[in-house]
């Protein structure tokens, strides 16, 4: 039988389908539980790519897909609804779109009664064109996050930063040497603080200089925080939190002698595999970062956070999480800031970040520690590329997704530079 895309798309419906249903996971959980590993490697990147595009969009196609439905049909027909109209109207050529849904729908043992519906609705929405989907707004974070970031960030600055997260977001790539050589030896444009970026990723793993450990993934944000650490040759330093281990990457490429720790066993595996690519080295420690002994030079706490700064690469994260977790989050944010400053030799510096958009887990973690730490101060740092406007009031760096819009824009994160008193 031709392939018609059916196995890629039945894949991304059950993932919606999981993301969306009554007891919600995270596409990452799944993905690591095994469950497309069935699938030949093209049918897994198209699956994941159609449930994100989804999922970035489901706000749009629901208000479409209105219109033409009576009532809700069961989630599996509505994700099949949503992914065709989210394909057809980001220009998908309607005849394979609705043929493959259709296909889609028959083939499942208890709703196959609903092909004629979705060869229907989807006829309608292929009609319509996909200006119908171009005058729609943005669509809006959930209430349990929105008030919270608006509250923060105000009503203008949020719909800025929806717009950002429907954008997705560019490959950005950190160069174990020369930037710029690497900027031209992937067809990418080199950013003013020193990622590179491409727009059209495809393979990552094709992109030349991958075997040879030339470069790693890592947002353009997220490449921050160990440039204002400024690791240096030699220097004895600790990454805290470390896996899947980007910023373990940049401080052994600056030669120093890096300590990494993660609780995480399999998450460990990961930074192994991607020291052994890169050919660089660090010692590696599976074990609780509040269990750390020592003194170190410096040192990155790169805290576990709702993860909120991500939602342009992980549109799941709104559908699948609901706030719960959160306030144990910033109360272990705190421990592990409080045993990570008795590591710090006198005179020593600490970055303190998180990718997470709301101030808890960032401006007020550092206002909070600078109260109960007499021996703390934040260092302003200038960096090339960084926008002082970026600054936060106590001195610590606030990045938003919706920053350098007309470059792609870049992760949510709040990074803050801290020393200690010699
Ligand atoms: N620094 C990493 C990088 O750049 O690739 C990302 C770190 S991620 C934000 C947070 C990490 O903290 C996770 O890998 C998680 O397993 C780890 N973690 C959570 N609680 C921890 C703890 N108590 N001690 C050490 N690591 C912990």
């Amino acid at each position: 039988m031709a392939d018609t895309g059916v196995q890629a798309r039945k894949s991304a419906v059950w993932l919606l389908d999981q993301i969306t249903g009554d007891a919600p996971r995270l596409m990452s959980e799944l993905l690591a539980g095994g469950a497309l590993d069935k699938l030949p490697p093209e049918d897994r990147a198209r699956a994941q790519r159609l449930a994100m595009e989804t999922l970035r969009g489901m706000e749009r196609a629901d208000r479409l897909l209105q219109k033409h439905l009576k009532k809700y049909p069961p989630l599996t027909v509505r994700n099949v609804l949503r992914l065709g109209t989210v394909e057809l109207c980001q220009g998908g050529a309607a005849h394979g779109v609705v043929n493959a849904m259709v296909t889609l729908v028959s083939q499942h043992r208890k709703l196959g009664h609903l092909k004629g519906l979705v060869n229907a609705v989807l006829r309608k929405i292929a009609a319509q064109g996909p200006e119908a989907w171009e005058v729609l707004r943005a669509p809006r974070l959930p209430k349990w996050l929105r008030g919270p970031l608006v509250a923060a960030w105000g009503p203008e600055a949020m719909v800025a930063m929806e717009q950002a997260h429907f954008a997705g977001a560019p490959l950005d790539l950190t160069a174990k040497g020369d930037a710029a050589a690497l900027a031209e030896a992937v067809g990418g444009v080199l950013l003013p603080t020193g990622s590179v970026r491409l727009e059209q990723a495809g393979q990552v793993s094709a992109l030349p200089g991958y075997d040879a450990g030339d470069w790693w993934v890592q947002d353009a944000a997220a490449a921050l925080p160990v440039r204002m650490l400024a690791p240096m040759k030699g220097e004895k330093v600790l990454d805290l939190c470390a896996a899947p281990g980007g910023k373990t990457l940049q401080m052994a490429a600056a030669g120093a002698e890096v300590t990494a720790v993660d609780t995480s066993e399999g998450r460990m595996a990961r930074v192994r595999e991607n020291l052994k690519r890169t050919g660089l080295k660090a010692d590696l420690k599976v074990t609780d970062a509040r269990a750390v002994d020592g003194l170190y030079d410096a040192i990155l706490l790169d805290a576990p956070c709702s993860a909120t700064g991500t939602i342009r690469r992980h549109p799941d994260l709104p559908f699948a999480k609901n706030g719960d977790e959160f306030g144990a989050l910033i109360g272990l944010q705190t421990e592990l800031l409080d045993h990570a400053w008795t590591l710090l030799k006198p005179g020593g510096r600490m970055v303190f970040c998180t990718c997470s958009l709301l101030p808890d887990e960032g401006e007020v973690q550092v206002d909070e520690a600078l109260v109960r730490h007499s021996d703390m101060t934040v260092e302003a740092v200038d960096l090339p590329g960084v926008d002082p406007a970026w600054r936060s009031e106590e001195g610590g760096l606030r990045l938003r997704p919706d920053y350098w819009a007309d470059r792609g824009g870049m992760d949510g994160f709040y990074i803050a530079v801290l020393r200690k008193a010699g």
